[in-house]
């Protein structure tokens, strides 16, 4: 548990991403300057994609991590646009916007697919997904999110992954907000590729992201992709020696280091998780007593995020601008959830002295 005492905190951001950076990791912003053409900068880039293969022990011999400049969707389409088959067809799988959103992009894409669409509360529809699983012969992927961002619900994987083994089905996966902070089982999941992101679980700043994808399939696939950027059989082959075809974010590279370093020093992902866990649970048990609601079953929550109802008489805004006034940003529901929930995320640099100062203004807020 950390305990230093901060004279001057900065705003604490309880939004998905970015997140409140570290000391150590925004002191390094004031380092020099770096050309994205230079050795140091591939060495740079060789030991981030190093470190992001040992984030999971089992992930570190067969795959491999490929950089990008861009958000965390960046990633996620370069999964779709190089490995989503333009003959065969996907089953994308989604219980909320982000899930939503990789069936958008295949179809901007011009590429097959199914989806299996549950209402946004509820669990994935694995009855539905089997079912199509056995009757539509021409599916050859599946595409999933790992934590469905849009209510803080850690989908259940280990029951997906199941019938992508049984099914013999690649599973390309969207892990934006919970790579480092929950557990991923690659070989049981049958995960050929997944997308992530530096500013959310790795506590770096945005505009870095990445795809780890199985060795084998970066070395023998060929591209399914239309667009030049998001080739990641191309950057992959190119980033071989650190060096990219296009500009990469290079300062943003070198926090992302200092993330992954701090990341492995304090004990890895899951010591991560132990620590979301410990603050999102400490908010939960506050917020339930001042008589919020949590918007899902306790049981269904990832670790880093909790969506409540909104209480009666309350719109978001007013939630929202009074914790701004105290030094916290929170995220509203997305969509038809604006008017019903608010959301709170827990990953980045936050103290429990920072998590107090939360209740009170809570606390005061609501006996206003
Ligand atoms: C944050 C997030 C994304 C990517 O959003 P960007 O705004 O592009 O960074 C994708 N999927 C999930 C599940 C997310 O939480």
């Amino acid at each position: 548990m950390k305990t230093e005492i901060s004279l001057k905190r900065p705003t604490i951001l309880l939004n998905p991403g970015p997140v409140t950076l570290s000391e150590r990791v925004r002191r390094k912003f004031l380092e020099e300057d770096l050309c994205h053409r230079e050795p140091e900068f591939a060495e740079l880039v060789l030991d981030i994609k190093a470190r992001l293969r040992r984030v999971y022990l089992e992930a570190e011999s067969e795959y491999e991590a490929v950089i990008f400049t861009g958000s965390g969707t960046c990633a996620v389409e370069a999964i779709f646009q190089s490995l989503a088959p333009r003959k065969g067809k996907t089953l994308v799988i989604a219980n909320g916007v982000y899930g939503e959103r990789i069936a958008s992009m295949l179809e901007v894409q011009g590429k097959p697919f199914a989806l299996v669409k549950s209402p946004w509360p509820e669990p994935m529809n694995f009855g539905e997904a089997e079912r199509l699983l056995q009757t539509d012969l021409s599916i050859t992927h599946v595409a999933a999110i790992h934590n469905e961002t849009t209510t803080g619900r850690l989908n259940d994987l280990d029951a997906l992954g199941a019938l992508c083994r049984k099914y013999g089905k690649p599973l390309l996966l969207d892990t934006v907000s919970s790579f480092a902070g929950e557990e991923i089982r690659f070989a049981e999941w049958n995960v050929a590729a997944l997308a992530s992101v530096a500013n959310k679980c790795i506590h770096g700043a945005p505009g870095i992201c990445f795809v780890l994808a199985r060795k084998d399939l970066l070395e023998s696939g060929k591209t399914e992709a239309t667009s030049l950027y998001l080739d990641l059989f191309k950057m992959y082959k190119e980033q071989k020696t650190g060096f990219s075809p296009f500009t990469q974010a290079t300062h943003i590279c070198v926090l992302l280091q200092e993330a992954l370093k701090e990341l492995e020093e304090m004990g890895g992902w899951q010591t991560r998780r132990s620590r979301y866990r410990q603050i999102a649970n400490r908010i939960r048990r506050a917020f339930i007593d001042f008589g919020l609601e949590l918007f899902l079953p306790e049981e269904s929550y990832c670790s880093m995020l909790t969506s409540f109802k909104l209480p009666a008489g309350r719109t978001y805004e007013q939630i929202h601008d009074a914790l701004k006034a105290a030094g916290f940003v929170i995220y509203a529901g997305q969509a038809g959830l604006y008017h019903s929930i608010f959301r709170i995320a827990n990953m980045g640099d936050i103290l429990d002295s920072d998590v107090e100062h939360l209740v009170e203004a809570m606390a005061a807020l609501l006996t206003e």
